[in-house]
């Protein structure tokens, strides 16, 4: 791995440790309902894989892609649904993973979306939160770490599509 091009921000060891607090929050939560976990393709499918594996729940999946940033750093604020769920969320507590929250414009607009299909609930777990940029009115229930304005890669994250596969929460360093 090319680990002159990033720093480490948390280790393996501590996002692990992290995954597992939410997820014991998660499950103390729902006791006693069913949950339908919803990911936010691409960056959210390390993340979701490891936390849904620690919710002690009845649960099902889904997943949604939309467009990101692309090879771009700036968010563009543009939001494109490309792929949708599979299944009706009517009646069911939905849970939305996402990797990371920055301006919420993404987030936004996904829960409104499935707000309007009639789920029970609908709440959103991210691993990362970058509140200090954010233009939208959106507030995860559950978040891993509250980090500062920097571009991450890795666990699951990308840049033009590499690091996702970095264990560690990194940052890029710039060019
Ligand atoms: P938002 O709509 O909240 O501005 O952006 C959310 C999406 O932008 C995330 O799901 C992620 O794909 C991308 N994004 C935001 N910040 C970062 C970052 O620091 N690193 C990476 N790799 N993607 C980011």
């Amino acid at each position: 791995m090319d680990l002159e091009s990033v720093d480490i921000m948390y280790s393996e060891k501590e996002v692990a440790d992290k995954v597992k607090e939410l997820a014991a929050t998660i499950t103390r939560d729902y006791q006693g309902e069913e949950l339908l976990v919803v990911g936010i393709l691409k960056g959210a499918f390390i993340f979701m894989a490891d936390l849904v594996r620690k919710i002690d729940l009845p649960l099902a999946v889904d997943f949604m892609s939309v467009s990101s940033y692309g090879s771009s750093t700036v968010s563009s604020g543009e939001v494109r649904i490309n792929k949708d769920l599979d299944y009706s969320i009517k009646g069911k507590n939905v849970l939305i993973v996402e990797d990371i929250v920055d301006t919420g414009l993404t987030l936004n607009y996904i829960k409104g979306i499935l707000q309007k299909r009639e789920p029970k609930s609908i709440k959103i777990c991210c691993l990362l939160d970058k509140p200090s940029r954010r233009k939208a009115d959106i507030s995860p229930e559950y978040i891993g770490y509250s980090i500062p304005d920097e571009f991450i890669v890795g666990y699951g994250l990308d840049y033009a599509e590499k690091y996702r596969n970095y264990p560690a929460v990194c940052i890029l360093k710039k060019p």
